[in-house]
């Protein structure tokens, strides 16, 4: 095994466990609703694009699920996989088509309530399922031992905020912002740099994990190129969320140190820098790269509790490790009460995403 390859990536956002009013299972509905709406172009990409010839004799299928929190999305995602992948099998004209048994991998950072998971893994389900913790930005499977790797909603965390972003002595140093979308050139430049760096990394493992042949389904949150980031609902809620810090700051609740030392790892890609990354990769060819129907309709965006919740449920754990827990409560009310406040602003927003597939290229 690629020991070296293993990275620890000691930075770890989950989402918030449990099954509380707050957590990210009960504030997910967003992902899930993207998720329902790409459901038939995963099953027809899986159809087109999955070279069954490619990956017998296995009589096993290997499937993981990266970034898969705690549920219910992971499942439905990957019910939807194995409905399609049975299909096909299906479609062979085989008289006999030889279905293989599937195993499904949930794989999430570390502190990821697997406990949750697996307490709600479907009764039902027609798989093994297994728990793998780590950073998909490192190794986590034998070579060549993945038929499909899915993802959603994942990718857009960084392993890391960029060194740079964080040292008072650089001139990309962030002061008084908590994320690069509506910040100076230098600050953005490390972001994207970050970006690449990590793409790399992970088109590098999972390279060397996916079978000759294998597919990877992504669904990745993203801004068409052209179309300015001030445009986006990520953008909004940042601005609203260093908003509050701002006033909590003034109020001396929490100390300008802190804020400026606080930034959020998260990064809004286009398609043409994640074609350059896999394109530089070499070991990908892209078979499928689309926008997705856009799901955050007005009508959801306006009801302003829904969309707190599904920020505090995002964000919370980030939080709480830099401002400590007392915070928290504060901090989102605060948000709740400007979002109220700001509503307006966000119904002309929209947000974007993709769904991209890779397939791994033989030798
Ligand atoms: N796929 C689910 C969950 C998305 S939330 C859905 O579509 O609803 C994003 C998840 O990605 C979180 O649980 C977070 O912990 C995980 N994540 C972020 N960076 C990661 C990394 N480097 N390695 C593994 N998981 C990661």
């Amino acid at each position: 095994m690629a020991s070296q390859e293993i990275r620890k990536v000691t930075e770890a956002y989950p989402m918030k466990g449990g099954d509380g009013p707050d957590s990210y299972a009960k504030n997910s509905t967003y992902q899930r609703e993207a998720m329902e709406s790409v459901k038939e172009l995963v099953t027809k990409g899986i159809a087109e694009k999955l070279d069954i010839d490619l990956l017998l004799p296995s009589n096993s299928f290997h499937i993981a699920d990266l970034g898969c929190s705690v549920g219910p999305n992971t499942f439905s995602s990957v019910e939807n996989i194995l409905e399609a992948v049975e299909l096909k099998f299906q479609g062979q004209g085989l008289m006999n088509p030889q279905i293989p048994e599937f195993q499904v991998f949930f794989n999430d950072h570390t502190p990821n309530d697997f406990n949750l998971l697996f307490k709600s893994l479907p009764p039902n389900r027609q798989y093994y399922a297994v728990g793998v913790p780590g950073s998909f930005y490192g190794r986590l499977f034998p070579s060549a031992s993945i038929h499909l790797f899915h993802s959603s909603f994942a990718l857009q965390w960084l392993s890391e905020v960029p060194k740079v972003v964080e040292d008072k002595n650089c001139p990309a140093w962030n002061k008084g912002r908590i994320h690069y979308l509506s910040s100076t050139d230098e600050v953005v430049r490390a972001y994207k740099a970050q970006y690449a760096k990590n793409m790399e990394s992970f088109l590098h493992a999972r390279a060397q994990e996916l079978v000759y042949g294998g597919l990877m389904v992504l669904i990745i949150p993203g801004y068409p190129q052209g179309t300015p980031l001030s445009h986006s609902v990520a953008y909004l809620t940042l601005q609203l969320i260093e908003a509050c810090l701002i006033d909590m700051v003034k109020k001396g609740v929490i100390s300008e140190e802190k804020l400026d030392s606080f930034n959020i790892p998260m990064y809004s890609m286009c398609p043409q820098e994640l074609e350059a990354v896999v394109e530089q990769n070499g070991s990908f060819s892209i078979e499928t790269l689309e926008t997705l129907p856009r799901v955050l309709a007005d009508d959801a965006v306006l009801n302003a509790k829904q969309f707190a919740a599904h920020g505090r449920a995002a964000f919370e754990g980030l939080i709480k490790q830099q401002f400590g827990k007392e915070i928290t409560n504060e901090l989102f009310d605060l948000y709740g009460k400007k979002l109220e406040e700001e509503l307006s602003m966000f119904k002309p927003r929209k947000t974007t995403s993709f769904l991209v597939v890779l397939k791994r290229k033989e030798k």
